[in-house]
C-alpha cells in the first residue's frame, strides 16, 4: 500500500513524515499520471487559490475525478478540505465537490489566525481528546446528510467523512499524535 501526497504547494513534506512514522509508504504526486501508482491521496494545507491554479494548469481536476470515482480514499486538510468541499464561501470559489459540506475560508478572524487547542475525535468508536493546530483555518458551516462528524472543537465539526473522502480543518501533521494519519491509512488499506 502506498499513499500519495499532492506536492504542488503547501506542507506536503510533513504528511510524508507522519506516514513514515507509522511505517506507511508515501509518494509525492506532482503530475496526474502519478496518481496511478497510489492507493489513497492526501491533499495538504497551503493556500487553496494557489493550489487550484496549479491543479488546473496541470489537468489535475479530471484526474482527481477519476481517482475519486475509482474508490480510492482522499484526505484533505485545511486548504485540502476547501478544495474537496461541495461549496466554498468567503469568497465563493471552484471546488471539486467530493464531500457535501459548505466551508467558509479564513473563518477564525484576525486574532485567532493560528492557534493550537484541544478538541475531541471519535475515530475508533470512543471519543478522545486530540490536540489540533489551526492555521488561517476554514470552518465547516454545513454538513450534508451523508456526511459524518469525526472530530469537534468547541462544539463545531472540524473533521468529517463521506464515504472515502475525509477532511479536517486542522493540521494533524503538525502534532506528534499519529491518530489521524493512522485512521486514514487504515481506510486506504480497507479500500484496496
Ligand atoms: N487560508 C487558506 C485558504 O483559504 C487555508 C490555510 C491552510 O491550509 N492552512 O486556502
Amino acid at each position: 500500500m502506498r499513499i500519495g501526497v499532492l506536492a504542488l504547494q503547501g506542507d506536503f513534506a510533513l504528511h510524508e513524515e507522519a506516514l513514515a512514522r507509522l511505517g506507511v509508504d508515501s509518494a509525492e504526486v506532482r503530475r496526474p499520471t502519478e496518481l496511478d501508482a497510489v492507493d489513497g491521496l492526501i491533499i495538504p494545507g497551503g493556500e487553496s487559490t494557489t493550489l487550484l491554479t496549479l491543479m488546473k494548469a496541470s489537468e489535475f481536476v479530471p484526474a482527481l475525478e477519476k481517482f475519486h470515482a475509482s474508490g480510492r480514499p482522499m484526505f484533505g486538510t485545511c486548504a485540502g478540505l476547501i478544495v474537496l468541499a461541495r461549496e466554498v464561501v468567503n469568497p465563493e470559489q471552484f471546488s471539486l465537490g467530493f464531500i457535501d459540506v459548505t466551508v467558509e475560508r479564513n473563518a477564525y478572524g484576525r486574532q485567532r489566525e493560528s492557534f493550537e487547542s484541544e478538541g475531541e475525535a471519535t475515530l475508533d468508536g470512543s471519543p478522545r481528546p486530540l490536540k489540533m493546530v489551526f492555521i488561517r483555518a476554514p470552518r465547516i458551516r454545513r454538513l450534508g446528510p451523508a456526511v459524518s462528524r469525526l472530530a469537534s472543537h468547541g462544539g463545531e465539526c472540524v473533521m468529517a467523512r463521506q464515504g472515502t473522502v475525509v477532511v479536517a480543518a486542522f493540521h494533524p501533521e503538525l502534532t506528534e499524535d499519529p491518530t489521524v494519519h493512522r485512521y486514514f491509512a487504515s481506510l486506504v488499506k480497507a479500500e484496496r
